[in-house]
């Protein structure tokens, strides 16, 4: 696989405890490219088999084969590939660690029949996906981060804020998806990695709300501009 697999023209270094959901929504953003595209050309999903979106279950886990494929796709280190996953938090997350409970260890066991272990729901803290300041963080914003994803952790302990779960203009999951898509609305090119993937209620459209990304005044950005850059 990962010979008929080229490199990404340019790739992004990972952000600190960023989830492959939110690097690859970083990676799309880039590229002005649809995150389902980026998930085929990074060998994570087959081709012509992405009807459904992306599993959701490659967010906790890939084999070693989609592993060596999509740190050679996005020019990563196999360890830096591995620590967008959150099987890498089961070293401090005894639920995670699939040494501890051999049950759990498949990744599609995990994320649809466990739950509880990982939320199902995009959680988020709005200061950090704001960006840091630095340019890669303003024209793409901040880290979707791994650490949001167990159930316990209610709070950024970054920010010292509580994770907020639904946008803030359409009350919805910001990532909600049919059919259970790791990224919602994954065919869609061009929106802004803290920007709602929600559907509007009663439409196609998609809310496309800013406000993930408030300033550290606490006061909403402006609406972000999605540039192909
Ligand atoms: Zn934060
Ligand atoms: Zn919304």
């Amino acid at each position: 696989m990962t010979g008929r697999l080229r490199p990404l023209p340019r790739s992004l270094d990972p952000l600190e405890d960023e989830s492959i959901h939110g690097y690859l929504l970083r990676l799309a953003h880039q590229f002005g490219a649809a995150p389902l595209e980026i998930a085929v050309r990074t060998g994570l999903v087959v081709q012509g088999r992405g009807r459904n979106g992306i599993p959701v279950r490659l967010l906790h886990d890939l084999d070693e084969q989609q592993l060596g494929a999509f740190a050679h796709a996005t020019r990563l280190t196999h360890d830096e590939a591995r620590g967008l996953l959150t099987a890498s938090l089961g070293e401090r997350y005894g639920p995670l660690n699939a040494r501890l409970l051999a049950e759990f260890r498949t990744p599609t066991r995990m994320t649809h029949n466990n739950r509880w272990i990982l939320t199902k729901a995009a959680r988020y803290c709005p200061r950090c996906l704001s960006g840091d300041g630095t340019e890669i963080e303003q024209r793409h914003g901040g880290p979707w981060r791994r650490s949001w994803r167990p159930p316990p952790v209610f709070a950024c302990l970054r920010n010292q804020r509580p994770l907020l779960y639904g946008c803030l203009r359409c009350g919805q999951d910001t990532n909600i998806a049919r059919g259970g898509s790791l990224i919602s609305r994954a065919s869609e090119a061009g929106l802004h990695p803290a920007r709602c993937r929600a559907t509007l209620p009663g439409t196609r459209a998609v809310c496309g709300a800013a406000w993930l990304a408030v300033r550290r005044t606490g006061v909403p950005t402006r609406p972000l501009r999605s540039p192909r850059c």
